[in-house]
């Protein structure tokens, strides 16, 4: 596939390590002798920026937290002086308080570049129609794929979150190529576009981008026959930049990171480095908010093999879950990742779920809430009790938990125009 900025794509591991140290350091400069919050870190460790001597050396940083986001609050992490900032986002709030984030004009400029590179690497050019359907207030998302896909120089359509009905007739009107939002709401989209007697051919889609929320192999698989699109994962998140982190190249497997302006590290709950677990990530470029090691709560793993496609940021896998959406449940750790894996694949099953966590009797109780296809609602007694038997087996088997599946009507769980909520915890805590 097409490279935006074929040098830096490609370049060679030793010069991207070189690349990446330079910038390390020149952060860790920045950030201790203009924000005092990691002057203290940095002298209650007892290290100098100039301790870092190489990219191992990271980890004699500190990490920063969420919580260091929120005490910080507005702009107690900002290094630049507030006339600089051109730009303020804001978490989407899915986690508790907003944390808030601010950008200047070469933060900007750096984040318009990656997401054209991201856009172009799929496939998007200067004839695409591109729709971006997420919120427009304080959220990156829409704002980070309009910057790039204009950089690009497609035709962008702004067209926010919701309105379901209005999002399928511009995509007929204006005939859009290339759609973003949440795969969650890219499912309900086809869902409607069913209702309305449209068909994935009678639109002109190609290529969809999808982030925000986990979601699984099955979901592209329904989403991309649903539109007749290729879909690709992208990741990324505000304390970043917003997407624009990493995403998928045609080879579907993994996201590739752009190390030239991120630095990544994968550690266990105590900061240890380990195969799979949380993601941590440095900026390396960023100016309005630059952040050392921050714990981003995201689960994933380093693909260790090159890439055939030949470019050699290195990519990580595909977003797990956060640390914080682990149930425990009877001392079990499950995802609700898990059960989208082992249930959307089932011949049967439709694509909403929740998960509805209780305690009674000091015993956690565990309930699979999801929709069936029309065709098996409208079925037999026998098969209905039969796919629910099947699908608890199946769960039992994989999570190591049992689980009591209910079977719903078709489109009976809400649907969210933007992040699915998929878990429901009733216990007290
Ligand atoms: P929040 O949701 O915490 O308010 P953001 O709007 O910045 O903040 O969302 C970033 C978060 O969204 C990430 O930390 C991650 O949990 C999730 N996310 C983003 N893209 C993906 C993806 N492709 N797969 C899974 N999770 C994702
Ligand atoms: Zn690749």
């Amino acid at each position: 596939m097409p490279f935006w900025d074929k040098k830096t794509e490609t370049l060679h591991h030793e010069k991207l390590e070189a690349l990446q140290l330079k910038r390390l350091r020149k952060t860790a400069k920045i950030c201790y002798s203009r924000v005092p919050f990691y002057r203290r870190r940095f002298d209650d460790l007892g290290i100098k920026p100039d301790d870092i001597k190489s990219l191992e050396d990271i980890s004699k940083l500190p990490f920063t937290t969420r919580q260091d986001l929120l005490d910080n609050y507005p702009f107690g992490l900002a290094a630049v002086p507030l006339e600089e900032i051109v730009r303020i986002h804001a978490s989407s709030g899915t986690t508790g308080k907003p944390k808030i984030f601010p950008y200047t004009r070469n933060d900007l400029d750096n984040w318009s570049e990656l997401m054209a590179r991201e856009l172009y690497m799929v496939g998007v050019t200067k004839q695409d129609v591109v729709q971006l359907i997420y919120n427009f207030a304080f959220f990156t998302g829409g704002f980070g794929f309009q910057q790039g896909a204009e950089r690009i120089g497609s035709m962008v359509i702004p067209a926010g979150a919701g309105n379901t009905k209005r999002q399928l007739t511009t995509m007929l009107d204006l005939k859009t190529t290339v759609f973003s939002s949440t795969p969650s709401y890219a499912l309900h989209m086809a869902e409607v576009m069913e209702e309305m007697g449209l068909r994935g051919d009678d639109l002109s889609l190609r290529i969809g981008v999808f982030g925000a929320e986990p979601w699984s192999e099955s979901m592209r698989k329904k989403i991309e026959f649903g539109f007749g699109i290729d879909a690709f994962d992208n990741y990324g998140l505000s304390e970043m930049c917003g997407p624009g982190v990493c995403i998928e190249c045609e080879e579907k497997s993994g996201m590739h990171l752009w190390r030239d302006h991120f630095l990544p590290e994968v550690v266990d709950s105590e900061g240890n480095a380990v195969e799979k677990g949380e993601l941590v990530l440095s900026t390396l470029t960023r100016e309005g908010l630059p952040l050392l090691r921050y714990r981003t709560g995201d689960l994933t793993a380093f693909v260790d093999e090159e890439c055939s496609c030949g470019r050699t940021h290195g990519r990580i896998s595909r977003i797990r879950g956060r640390t914080d959406d682990m149930l425990i449940i009877r001392g079990v750790n499950v995802f609700p990742s898990q059960f989208e894996d082992i249930a959307l694949g089932f011949p049967g099953i439709g694509d909403s779920y929740q998960i509805i966590v209780d305690r009674k009797a000091s015993m956690d109780s565990l309930n699979f809430r999801v929709e069936v296809t029309e065709e098996i609602f409208r079925g037999s007694e026998v098969a209905l009790r039969d796919l629910k038997n099947r699908l608890e087996r199946e769960l039992r088997e994989g999570l190591c938990v049992s689980a009591v599946v209910e079977l719903v009507e078709p489109k009976s769980i809400q649907r969210s125009e933007g992040k699915a909520k998929r878990v429901v915890d009733l216990r007290e805590v």
